[in-house]
């Protein structure tokens, strides 16, 4: 009834991957127990099995690529997520840049974010706090509100307060000036630690039984320092991707180094 094969297209990956097929009857949910154990008996010693998966199409079929890396105690099907560490940054206005960089500049593309439409840049500026300062990529495209993203250790080490707030709400944060290289601006609010958070399309938060604003616990298994992150936000937009963002603070703390997952843990 299900089919189990190593998927060639994706033996490049760091994790096995196979390709299953399941009856149409099968809609996926968070967990579902329907992959026989013994089909992974060649890539895995012990009963624990940790399934994730990559990509599903729902039609007749439903086929999904699940990179299988290491257990699940109970032998279910998680739907995982990779977990992305975000290193400090700084989102800027378009009136900003051109103080920072000079009348007309526009951002340029280092490299493309996960989340459809969000990219690195080339551009840096310089987070100046009382007690030190510290350069920073900016991340593109400009906003309506120039926001710098710290770590909690960044923002002490510095010397500013960095609440921890959701993207967007700058009301009474932190105080800073950033400096490029045609100008200066003192911003009296911005500086946040990002609260941790999951982006999700509304097909993925159906998946994994959540929806907006809900606030969940993660589990991340790594080598030695798993943690169970509680007050993550579930954020739900069409235009997002399926990522969970921590940054390096909470990073460092779990250990995460490579491709890390992450499983919502009720
Ligand atoms: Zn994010």
């Amino acid at each position: 009834m299900y089919e189990n094969r190593p998927n060639t297209d994706m033996e490049k990956s760091a994790a096995p991957f196979f390709r299953i097929t399941v009856p149409p009857t099968h809609f996926v949910p968070r967990k579902i127990q329907i992959f026989p154990q013994h089909h992974l008996k060649n890539t895995h010693k012990t009963h624990k099995i940790d399934i994730r998966i990559a990509h599903c199409d729902m039609g007749d079929e439903t086929l999904c690529f699940i990179p299988a890396t290491s257990h699940n105690r109970k032998g279910e099907w998680i739907m995982n997520f990779l977990v992305e560490t975000s290193a400090r940054h700084v989102h800027v206005t378009q009136e900003d840049l051109e103080t920072l960089f000079g009348k007309g500049y526009e951002l340029t593309k280092k490299k493309d974010l996960s989340q459809p439409g969000q990219f690195a840049c080339n551009e840096k500026v310089t987070i100046v706090g009382p007690k030190k300062e510290m350069s920073a990529s900016i991340l593109g495209p400009v906003r309506p509100e120039t926001q710098i993203e710290l770590s909690l250790t960044d923002a002490r080490s510095i010397g500013v307060t960095a609440p921890v707030r959701e993207s967007g709400d700058i009301a009474g944060s932190g105080a800073c000036k950033l400096v490029g290289p045609a100008g200066e601006v003192e911003l009296k609010e911005g500086v946040i630690a990002a609260k941790r958070h999951i982006h999700a399309t509304p097909e993925d938060a159906e998946k994994l039984g959540v929806k907006d604003k809900d606030v969940v616990s993660v589990k991340v298994d790594t080598d030695g320092r798993s943690l169970v992150f509680g007050d993550v936000i579930v954020r739900v937009s069409p235009k997002y991707a399926l990522a969970m963002h921590i940054d390096t603070d909470e990073s460092n703390a779990a250990g995460c180094a490579g491709t890390v997952y992450g499983e919502i843990v009720k």
